[in-house]
C-alpha cells in the first residue's frame, strides 16, 4: 500500500510509472496515445502496461495505495470524465476513472496536468517550501497550477488555471477558443512557431525561431522573441496582481530558453506588478521538466492537497 502509479494522459503519448512515497519514480514506461483507437481501447492498453510495471517490480495492485491521472483540460474531475481537450478530440466527454475503475480496485483520482504538475513541484520540485506559488507551463499550449494557502486551486470541475485563455491582446487572432488574442494563442510555443513561420516565408520551429533571435541576424525575429517575452510577462502580472504568490514556477518546452525568457519576466514584473511586495515575486525554473506529469499524477495520490 505504499506505492502510487501516475498515470499521464497526453495528446501524442501516455506516460505512467511507479512513485514511492518519497517521490522517486521507481520504474516507468511510456506509449503513444493511439488516437485511431477507441479511448476504451485505449484504457485497456494502460491498464496492461500498469499491470506489466506492477508485475516487474514484483508488487500487486494491493501495493498500490493509488492511481493518479493527469489529464490535459477542459476535463470535469467532478464527474470523472476528459471534457473537450483539443488534443485528445477523440476522447470527448469519455468517462477516463469509469473505465479505469473496470480495470482495478485501487482508489483513482484525476486532474488537469498542469495542476498535477504543480503539485509534483510542491512535493519534490522547485517549490517545496512555498505556500503561495503559481506553476505556469509554457509549450505547444499555455496552463497553469495553482497553490495558495498550502492547497491546490482546483476550482469546481478541475479547470482552475487554465490562464492560456486570459485574453493579452483582443487586437491580435482568433484563438480556438473563440475569443481574440488569448495568452495561449500569442505567446504558446506553437504561437512563436506560427509566426517565425510567416516573418520568415518557411516553416519553423519554435526552437530555431529562439536560435535566429539570439544570434542577432535577424531583427523582425528578435522583436518577435521580445515581444512574446513581454506577453509572457504581462501574463505572469496579471497572475501576481490577481493571487498574490511568493513564486512562480515556469516550466514547459518554451521555458528551456532560460535566462533570456526568465529575465525578461523579471524585469517586467519588477516594473509593473501593482503591490510593492509583488515586484519581487521570484519567478524560477520548474525543477521537474522531465516526468513532471507523472510524479504529479503520483502526488495526487501520495499527499494531501
Ligand atoms: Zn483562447
Amino acid at each position: 500500500m505504499n506505492y502510487a502509479m501516475g498515470i499521464d494522459i497526453g495528446g501524442t503519448k501516455t506516460a505512467l510509472g511507479l512513485v514511492s512515497p518519497e517521490g522517486q519514480v521507481l520504474s516507468k514506461t511510456s506509449l503513444p496515445t493511439d488516437l485511431s483507437v477507441t479511448p476504451p481501447e485505449m484504457v485497456d492498453k494502460i491498464a496492461a502496461a500498469v499491470t506489466q510495471l506492477l508485475s516487474d517490480a514484483g508488487l500487486q495492485e494491493s501495493d498500490l495505495k493509488g492511481i493518479g491521472i493527469g489529464a490535459p483540460g477542459p476535463l470535469n474531475t467532478r464527474l470523472g470524465q476528459i471534457a473537450e481537450p483539443p488534443n485528445l478530440r477523440s476522447w470527448w466527454n469519455f468517462p477516463v476513472v469509469a473505465a479505469f475503475k473496470r480495470h482495478f480496485q485501487a482508489p483513482i483520482v484525476l486532474e488537469n496536468d498542469a495542476t498535477a504538475a504543480a503539485l509534483a513541484e510542491k512535493w519534490v520540485g522547485a517549490a517545496a517550501s512555498a505556500e503561495h506559488f503559481i506553476y505556469i507551463t509554457i509549450s505547444t499550449g499555455i496552463g497553469a497550477g495553482i497553490y495558495s494557502h498550502g492547497r491546490l486551486i482546483t476550482g469546481a470541475t478541475g479547470n482552475a488555471g487554465d490562464i492560456g485563455h486570459i485574453v493579452i491582446d483582443p487586437a491580435a487572432g482568433l484563438c480556438s477558443c473563440g475569443q481574440h488574442g488569448c495568452f495561449e494563442y500569442i505567446a504558446s510555443g506553437t504561437a512563436i512557431a506560427r509566426e517565425g513561420s510567416r516573418l520568415l516565408g518557411r516553416q519553423v520551429t519554435s526552437k530555431e525561431v529562439f536560435e535566429l533571435a539570439f544570434s542577432g541576424r535577424d531583427t523582425a525575429i528578435k522583436a518577435l522573441v521580445d515581444r512574446v517575452f513581454g506577453y509572457i510577462a504581462t501574463g505572469c502580472v496579471t497572475l501576481i496582481n490577481t493571487f498574490d504568490p511568493e513564486l512562480l514556477v515556469i516550466g514547459g518546452g518554451v521555458s528551456q530558453v532560460g535566462e533570456p525568457l526568465f529575465g525578461a519576466v523579471r524585469n517586467y514584473i519588477q516594473r509593473h506588478a501593482l503591490n510593492p511586495s509583488g515586484r519581487d515575486t521570484a519567478v524560477v525554473p520548474a525543477a521537474l521538466q522531465q516526468d513532471a506529469g507523472l510524479i504529479g499524477a503520483a502526488a495526487l495520490i501520495h499527499i494531501t492537497y
